[in-house]
């Protein structure tokens, strides 16, 4: 039988690649603002082909494409109905990737996110979290998935219905915070005891996602390892993000005055992107942190995935195709380049 989750990351790091719902945007096949995946019921073949390059890139977690595919969310653009064939049609695509790579033992996960609706002090509405988590969890369960993630979630109230509703279904559960300017939840947790409550209440890896890019979602990260003592989960966004915006949900990019609103969130990130390396980085880094849950959210394209899976020491499937320099007719080294053409390489 293969390992769980636990398992796994008792032995090491594993890998998780995200940011679908970005990764899906660009590509023509769902809106940014509602950001619904309808593109799971509209055009499976795209999502099953975006699983595998990330599967092919090196990741160990195929995510099922259902952040978003919630209640408030379909209820928004008036397509309530779908939410169930969207839900399970996004877990069948996972599990369907699966069968494609079955030399390479991945683990199918569900997932659930920030509802939208939650509010502190309306009781009210934790029951409606409460039911759409559910309702979310138990689909996930008859998929028959590894684990079900809660993420981008900023309120730990609202984390620990997610986290009931995952233990309740008897699944292991991962809690990833998306933690604001403020350095805080929105409930004013820091994230290490934001963590540690989600610990004791019963959740197996804990950590961040989302909104943050690599240094500022690093620089949580080892105050939240010292305080658990379960696995720790990392999966900032490749963009770079400041002490002055930590998140970027706003972001101004000084090199361009032609962005609508001035805001580069969420359409116009481009020019705040981190290389492969840069992420390559943050992977080596949390993995010397003993930090083993480590992966990539919105923005994620599946060459960062790779150099992270290069950096923990593996040739994940796509390495055949990794760059090689020496082969380049103005920068490599091979005897059959002219030197009328190579001698020329740092005058480009
Ligand atoms: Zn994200």
């Amino acid at each position: 039988m293969s390992k769980n989750l636990i398992e796994r990351l008792n032995e090491g790091p594993v890998l998780c690649a995200e940011g679908y719902l970005f990764a899906m945007e660009r590509r023509g096949y769902l809106s940014a603002g509602a950001f619904v995946p309808e593109v799971v019921l509209e055009h499976p073949e795209v999502v099953s082909q975006l699983h595998r390059e990330f599967i092919r890139a090196g990741s160990d977690v195929i995510q099922a494409f259902t952040y978003y595919a919630h209640r408030e969310k379909l209820r928004l653009i008036g397509k309530e109905e779908l939410l169930e064939p969207m839900q399970k049609n996004a877990l069948q695509i996972a599990r369907d990737s699966r069968e494609e790579f079955k030399d390479l033992d991945l683990l199918v996960c569900g997932d659930v996110a920030n509802t939208n609706i939650y509010d502190p002090n309306d009781k009210k509405s934790h029951s409606e979290c409460q039911r759409m988590y559910e309702e979310q969890v138990l689909w996930a369960k008859e998929a028959g998935v590894d684990f079900v993630v809660a993420e981008t979630i900023n309120w730990t109230g609202e984390m620990k219905i997610a986290l009931k509703a995952i233990k309740d279904a008897g699944l292991i559960a991962v809690t990833n915070f998306s933690i604001k300017a403020t350095d805080k939840t929105r409930d004013g947790h820091t994230p290490e005891d934001a963590c540690k409550i989600m610990e004791d209440l019963g959740a197996d890896v804990v950590g961040l996602n989302c909104y943050r890019g690599p240094k500022m979602t690093m620089k949580f990260l080892p105050k939240i390892r010292e305080k658990v003592s379960c696995h720790v989960a990392a999966l900032p966004v490749p963009y770079r993000t400041t002490e002055k915006q930590p998140g970027f949900l706003n972001q101004t990019d000084h090199g361009c005055d032609c962005i609508p609103g001035d805001n580069a969130f969420p359409v116009a990130l481009d020019n705040l992107y981190c290389n492969r390396f840069e992420m390559a980085e943050f992977a080596k880094e949390c993995a010397n942190k003993k930090i083993n849950f480590i992966g990539i959210c919105c923005g994620a394209e599946p060459h960062h995935v790779r150099e992270m899976s290069v950096a923990l020491g593996r040739k994940p499937i796509s390495y055949k195709y990794y760059p090689d320099m020496s082969k380049h007719w103005l920068h490599g080294k091979n005897k059959s380049f002219l030197e009328i053409n190579t001698s020329m390489s740092k005058k480009y």
